[in-house]
């Protein structure tokens, strides 16, 4: 067919791996729990905006910086960021990616979080800790949508690359990055139990010039 296939939108998803296992999972989990008793500020702040649900998004968004379990995880996403800049053939300039922010979230049956995307970053993903059988998946908006004023529909049997909406699952001890730039959404589903993940953002930090600011 002579049509070419250019600027592809790329999501990564991959289990974290064998060093960080079902025991640093099940310490996230405790952590998870213990944050959700003790964090009144952000069950304030859930409550307005994370309805049903609990994120330490507007009061512990550097998670990774106070609590162990959360320090290690961060250990174990850098080399699948950094694979999935090699992949995005992004040239960081003697630069590296950062993880600058790290929030855990608890969403019972019903509760969801509406279409978003992650300002200030160029990374951004999560990571699942507990995901019961039935909930959502996350769900990526096609990013050109905003400019298909007058384009016809797709069909519902156009493959995975061609929809406008696409859900990606994922397991418990499995990770999914993004372009920070990439709308997504987790949709109200039916389920037993909690789904609970954790998100995070990596930012671009430029390569420092020796006696110079970076
Ligand atoms: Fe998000």
């Amino acid at each position: 067919m002579p049509a070419l296939d250019l600027f592809p939108t790329s999501i990564y998803k991959a289990p974290l791996g064998r060093a960080f296992g079902a025991l640093a999972n099940r310490r996230l989990a405790d952590e998870i729990a213990a944050l959700t008793a003790a964090d009144a500020a952000g069950r304030r702040w859930s409550a307005r905006h994370y309805l049903g649900g609990y994120t330490s998004y507007g009061s512990l968004d550097q998670l990774h910086r106070v609590a162990t379990p959360f320090a290690a995880l961060g250990r174990a996403l850098a080399p699948h960021a950094d694979r999935f800049a090699r992949l995005l053939h992004w040239d960081l300039q003697g630069g590296s990616l950062a993880l600058t922010d790290c929030w855990a979230n608890v969403l019972p049956a019903g509760s969801g979080h509406s279409l978003h995307l992650h300002p200030n970053s160029v990374l951004s993903g999560t990571y699942y800790v507990m995901v019961p059988r039935g909930a959502a998946a996350l769900k990526f908006e096609d990013p050109r949508l905003a400019l298909a004023m007058a384009a016809p529909p797709r069909r519902p049997s156009a493959p995975m690359a061609r929809r406008p909406f696409v859900s990606v699952p994922a397991r418990a001890g499995e990770v999914i990055l993004f372009e920070s730039w990439l709308r997504h959404e987790v949709p109200p589903a039916r389920f037993t139990g909690e789904r609970i993940s954790i998100s995070f953002n990596f930012a671009w930090t430029p390569r420092r010039r020796p006696g110079g600011s970076p």
